[in-house]
This record gives structure tokens, sequence and C-alpha cells, in this order.
């Protein structure tokens, strides 16, 4: 009795994990970035969700995707890009990946004419979507399912290098709440905010995380015992995917949603390229 009701339990576990940073990256970089919304941005998107906040709805694509009506948002989630291949030259698949969904929920924030409804979505899609472009693994290979089928060993245990990337990884580097989290990777100063905001696309995101995914690749190869050493040398790597999501997210809805910031931004956008 026991063993049938508990499989699809375990089972269902399992399919999860594969979606995405775990629950505690989408967490953090939700919070990160909710703790730098300008107070325009900050009423527009609780508006939006109803008084709940981005760090609530942070996971809700990675469910909603095992859901009939939300099956068409399942490839989302990752690019992959097949050893030997170039990014650039690496077209996205017709149902849409991780980075062409980016463009078009970030599109429908800006819409002036989509409903209430339609920024729901797009809006809990791109708070999660914006933490999946930095986890490497969903710039992973596409003859290994985004490592996925890339076996290694977690201290010993039999595993996959893409599940150790969405949470066994975050999960090792600190014990920490998704609060504390924030409170210690979150210290950046202006200047450095800048230089990973500004002037970035959901192309450069990608781009950017995918050329960490070839070394974590090359650093892991097949059968790689993951211990205390991998978890020391990736740690600082799993802090700046988390850092940079959390800020790029806020920059996107502070542009979305507060006309201010968006004029302040062009400036700097301007300027940036300038040099
Ligand atoms: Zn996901
Ligand atoms: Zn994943």
């Amino acid at each position: 009795m026991k063993r049938s009701f508990m499989l699809p339990i375990l089972s269902g576990l399992v399919a999860l994990s594969a979606m995405g940073w775990g629950q505690k990256g989408h967490d953090t970089t939700a919070f990160i970035a909710e703790n730098h919304l300008t107070p325009a941005a900050k009423a527009a998107v609780e508006e939006i969700l109803d008084g709940k906040s981005i760090v609530y709805y942070a996971n809700w694509a990675d469910n909603a995707c095992h859901t009939e009506p939300y099956a068409y948002t399942k490839t989302w989630h990752y690019k992959n890009i097949d050893e030997g291949e170039k990014y650039s030259e690496v077209k996205d698949i017709k149902e849409g990946s991780v980075v062409s969904a980016l463009y078009d929920q970030i599109a429908i924030l800006n819409d002036t004419t989509a409903t209430k409804e339609q920024k729901w979505l797009a809006l809990v899609l791109t708070v999660h979507f914006l933490g999946d472009i930095h986890q490497p693994m969903h710039m992973g290979r596409l003859s290994d399912k985004g490592g996925n089928r890339h076996n290694i060993k977690y201290f010993n245990s039999g595993t996959n290098l893409h599940s150790v990337w969405d949470s066994r990884l975050p999960e090792s580097a600190h014990k920490w709440s998704y609060t504390e989290w924030q409170q210690n990777i979150d210290r950046a100063t202006p200047e450095e905010i800048d230089l990973i905001v500004v002037g970035g696309t959901p192309y450069s995101w990608g781009e950017e995380t995918y050329e960490i995914a070839k070394k974590v690749y090359e650093n892991t190869p097949e059968g790689t015992n993951v211990a205390f050493d991998y978890i020391a040398d990736w740690t600082p790597v799993i802090e700046t995917q988390f850092l940079r999501g959390g800020l790029r997210l806020a920059d996107v809805l502070n542009e979305a949603f507060d006309s201010e910031y968006q004029a302040k931004n062009g400036i700097k956008k301007c300027a940036a390229q300038k040099k």
C-alpha cells in the first residue's frame, strides 16, 4: 500500500527537479530583484499580483508547465547548444526557448494595451525565466538534454550534472534561506550594478551563461564525484548567477513599470554604447 502511494510522488519530484534552478535559486533571484524595485515598479507589480510578491510566484512556472493549460511553456525554461555549435548560430526551436520566451514576455510587460491577465502571466514567467537563463545547465548540450543524461556522483551517490546544478550545489554552497542569500550576496556597488544590467538582453545573458556552461562541462567529466572541493570552486559562480538574475530582473521590471527609471536608463545605455 505504502509503496504504490509513494512512487508517483517521487517520480513527480524527479520531473520537477529538472525544470530550473530549484526553489532556492528562484526565490533568491526574485527576492534580490524585489529589493531593487523602485517604489513605482513595486506598486505596479503588486497591483498585477493582487498584493502578492514576486517571490510568491518565483517558482510557479515550474509547476504550471506540467499542467495541460500551460504545457506550451515547457521548452521555455532552457536553450540547448551542442558541443561544437556556436551560440550565435543556434536558432531557437519553434516551440520557443528561454531566450525567445524572455523577449516575448518582456514585450508584453511593456505593452500598454495588454490586459491585466496577460501582464500577470508575462510577469510570473519573466520572474522565473530570468532565474533559469542564469543556470548554466539551462544552456547545456542538446545531446545530453542539458546535463540530465550526463551521469556524475554527488558524495558517491549517482545523479546527473543538471540536477546537481539546479539544486544540490546551491543548497550545499550555503545553508541559507532565500532572505539570507539576499543579505549576503546582494552587496554590489552602484557601479558594479550598472556593469551587470546596462545594455544587456536575453541574447547576451544566454551567451554569458553558455560560456559558463562550457567551463562546467570541462570541469565535470562523466563519472565526476562532486564533493567539497567542487562545491568550494563553484560557489562564487552560483552567487554571481543569482545576483545577476536578480539585478537584471529588477532592471527589466523597473524599465517596464517606472517611466522615470526608463528615462534615466536610456541615458545610461547611450553612454555605455558610446564607450
Ligand atoms: Zn524553470
Ligand atoms: Zn533545471
